[in-house]
């Protein structure tokens, strides 16, 4: 047979433990005997991190701003443990964070749905998209304890020296108080991000913040989204046959739950942190969860929510069987590989990512499944460990 071609490579961003050892085997059992594989290869793995002093990561995000479209493994982020277990020169940042700095993308997750786990929620249907802003407010604040009566002020001093100054509160005994921020770039980035998602993946966008109590704050983000919506991409939605809307959060939590799904829900930082979680334990499994960071500028990071699932890979490495879930890990190489096959235009590519995605869920729905969806599936089960779940899957390809 002969293999499928690519164009452009894929930037292929390698990374730790358990998901680096289920990373080779997807790419020799799932897609190297189909697709003639073309990729950029940036080893994130910790080690070689601390060799190149952190730039491979650096380089590996500058490629996906040349290429465009980059698939990632999920990786370590030291803390003080892991700088011993690795002797590493310094505790270096998530390879994630100084990704997402570079490219300066929105997160968006949604979970894969198969039948037989249901979400707690009777009436979702289909997945529901979390976008969530990454960039400021409660995550970057200035808080103090106020420890008795007196005026506490918010100010503005202007490059010329010149202040705004408003009381925010004359106490009376303790209390506290805080002070956060936006900007109008952040902002826009966010929303030109969640626009041009959901034109790729033609599902309507919600967006939700509390303006009606925040009438400065959350409506400048309001307005945001409403003048790039009126200027830049109303036809284009109307084009692909979706809707754009904002509602109040309120309305929007009610009418989530009570939705079929089937849409992407933008939301600021604090409220997307909690609603992610939520919306994916509702829907089973972090281990179904994908994640992919799209830049203001249209390049795609793919990757699985989860993390290196280190508990396993002590015991893969004292020989012990593992049943690690690589769904999520699999779904970040399509995801990576259709968006290419759409950039370069390359149906095969995309019917094949296609393809590859149906085995894998016709494999759970056939029974056949890891351990962590065993447990939560409805009817017959039968466990396996992961590499008689890759050959289920590459004999349904
Ligand atoms: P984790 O790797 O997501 O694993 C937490 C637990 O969730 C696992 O021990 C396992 O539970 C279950 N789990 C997660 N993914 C699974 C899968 N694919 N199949 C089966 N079970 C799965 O999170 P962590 O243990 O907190 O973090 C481990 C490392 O990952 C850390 O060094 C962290 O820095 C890194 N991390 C990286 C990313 C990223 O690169 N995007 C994200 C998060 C964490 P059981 O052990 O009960 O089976
Ligand atoms: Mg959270």
């Amino acid at each position: 047979m002969e293999k499928i071609r690519m164009i452009t490579p894929l930037v292929e961003m390698d990374g730790d433990e358990m998901t680096r050892i289920l990373w080779q085997k997807i790419k020799d059992k799932l897609i190297l005997p189909y697709v003639d594989l073309k990729t950029e290869y940036y080893d994130l793995g910790l080690k070689y991190r601390d060799e190149t002093d952190d730039q491979v990561t650096v380089d590996s995000a500058n490629a996906t701003l040349k290429y465009g479209v980059a698939v990632k493994c999920a990786t370590i982020t030291p803390n003080a443990q892991r700088v011993e277990e690795y002797s590493l020169k310094q505790m270096w940042k998530s390879p994630n964070g100084t990704i997402r700095t570079i490219l300066d993308g929105t997160v968006f997750r949604s979970p894969i749905l198969v039948k037989g786990i249901s979400p707690s929620v009777r009436t979702w249907q289909k997945p529901i998209t979390i976008a969530r802003h990454a960039y400021g407010d409660v995550y970057k604040n200035t808080e103090f304890r106020v420890p008795g009566a007196g005026k506490a002020e918010i100010c503005f001093t202007d490059e010329n020296g010149v202040e705004t100054r408003q009381t925010i509160m004359t106490f009376k005994g303790e209390g506290v108080m805080q002070g956060m921020h936006n900007t109008d770039a952040s902002i826009a980035s966010f929303a030109h991000s969640c626009f041009q998602y959901a034109l790729s993946v033609k599902q309507d966008l919600w967006f939700s913040t509390k303006d009606t109590i925040s009438k400065t704050y959350d409506h400048r983000f309001k307005d945001i989204f409403a003048e790039l919506y009126e200027t830049r991409y109303k036809s284009a939605f109307e084009a692909a046959g979706i809707e754009y809307f904002y509602t109040l959060i309120d309305d929007a939590v009610a009418r989530v739950i009570r939705s079929k799904g089937g849409f992407i829900w933008a939301l600021k930082n604090y409220d997307g942190d909690v609603m992610s979680d939520m919306v994916a334990t509702a829907f089973g499994s972090l281990a179904m969860m994908t994640s992919v960071l799209v830049s203001p500028n249209g390049q795609y990071e793919y990757e699985a929510a989860h993390g290196t699932v280190t508990r396993h890979y002590y015991r893969y490495l004292k020989g012990e069987e593992t049943s690690t879930n690589p769904v999520a890990t699999i779904f970040a190489w399509t995801g990576a590989l259709r968006k290419r096959g759409e950039l370069d235009n390359l149906p095969d590519l995309c019917a094949f990512a296609d393809r590859l995605e149906k085995a894998t869920i016709a494999t759970i729905e056939s029974g056949k499944m890891t351990g962590d969806l065993a447990v939560l599936y409805e009817g017959e089960a039968t466990k396996l460990n992961s590499d008689e779940f890759l050959d289920a899957i590459a004999a349904n390809l």
